[in-house]
């Protein structure tokens, strides 16, 4: 796997936070300026809702801030014009359009004076684009729409939004796909898809397997779900074999630059369902911290220092010396249980 500057790394992760709703923020010092890059196609509609909170020395945890601390933020479009500029209060609602398609900056910084002096701000921030920064509410109220008249506006939004994305993903320069059009170079794109590929659609499934368990049935229904979704399962690992029981296979650019940890600090998910990876921080992650995901599956994850080793340097070719291997570097070379029922399975 790549490895990234750690610190570039953490700025590009923020930048595919974004696709998260209220799970990301970050710590901002006394004129400190902190800037997020979002890749926005034209005439997109943009939300970001910000709260900042203040850092309490006594209780050594964070307490809502005074409305008197300004947020200075400054958007900025892919030719570098300001496309917004002001001071907002300690908590709000920023809404912007794009024009042009491409890379805006977002930069935040508080406004300088003594009432934090020195100490930390934490800013929760949530960006929504496109079809979800619309006020679907408000549009009903406004134009009496029927629950069936706002599904079809909504739907015609998304599909909208779909197309202008991938009218701006076709604008993108695809320089380099030659180098993968010759017998050698399709070798080497089959290398890099084998080690930093990321499953397709397994998420959607695992996601709606997740949420079956928040549904409000009778045990023998339960009985019949849980057969069925193993069945699923069942199937389409004979298709697509263990290693790839999804739907297809893909490259994520930020996603292959991630390396692994048995103890993951973020892990990719699809959170809409659509072809956009966002990675998610699984828990509190430092300034300057690597983001690490798991190549392991849930179960891989939860075996023997051994096991989980083994199954990384076959697949990956590597010998993991991340922090849980390095602490559990004493523990005898033992294959979990499973695995041991495995071997016994196949010497049977
Ligand atoms: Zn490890």
């Amino acid at each position: 796997m790549p490895l990234l500057n750690t610190f570039i790394f953490s700025a590009l992760l923020v930048c595919m936070l974004f696709n998260v709703s209220n799970s990301l923020y970050f710590h901002i010092g006394e004129t400190e300026r902190k800037c997020f890059i979002e890749e926005i196609p034209d005439e997109t509609n943009v939300i970001v809702n910000y709260k900042v909170e203040l850092y309490d020395p006594r209780s050594g945890g964070f307490m809502p801030s005074s409305p008197g601390i300004g947020m200075h933020v400054e958007v900025r479009d892919p030719d570098d014009k300001t496309l917004l500029s002001r001071v907002y209060s300690s908590e709000g609602k920023i809404s912007f359009t794009s024009h042009t398609p491409g890379e805006h900056v977002i930069c935040m910084y508080s406004n300088s004076s003594a009432w934090f002096s020195g100490s930390q701000l934490r800013v929760h921030l949530d960006i929504q684009v496109g079809e979800h920064a619309v006020n679907y509410g408000e549009v009903v109220q406004k134009e009496k729409l029927s629950e069936l008249q706002l599904r079809v506006r909504q739907l015609l939004d998304q599909v909208e939004q779909i197309t202008k994305e991938q009218n701006y993903q076709r604008s993108l320069p695809h320089e380099g796909i030659e180098q993968f059009l010759t017998p050698v170079g399709f070798q080497g794109l089959l290398a890099l898809i084998g080690t930093n590929g990321q499953g397709v659609g397994t998420s959607a499934i695992s996601q709606w397997v997740t949420r079956t368990s928040d549904l409000a049935i009778t045990d023998e229904e339960r009985a019949v779900l849980d057969k069925f979704i193993d069945k699923l399962y069942e199937d389409m690992d004979s298709h697509s074999g263990n290693f790839l029981n999804n739907e297809g296979v893909a490259l994520f650019t930020l996603q292959s630059a991630c390396n692994h940890s048995c103890i993951p600090n973020a892990e990719p998910t699809y959170l809409h369902n659509n072809n956009k990876l966002s990675l998610v921080a699984v828990r509190d992650i430092q300034e300057g911290e690597e983001i690490c995901i798991s190549y392991l599956d849930e179960c891989n994850l939860q075996r023997s220092r051994h096991s989980r080793r083994k199954e990384l340097m076959e697949n990956y070719l590597f010998a993991c010396n991340c922090i849980k291997c390095e602490e559990q570097a004493c523990d005898p070379d033992v294959t979990s249980e499973e695995e041991e029922e495995e071997d016994e399975d196949m010497s049977e």
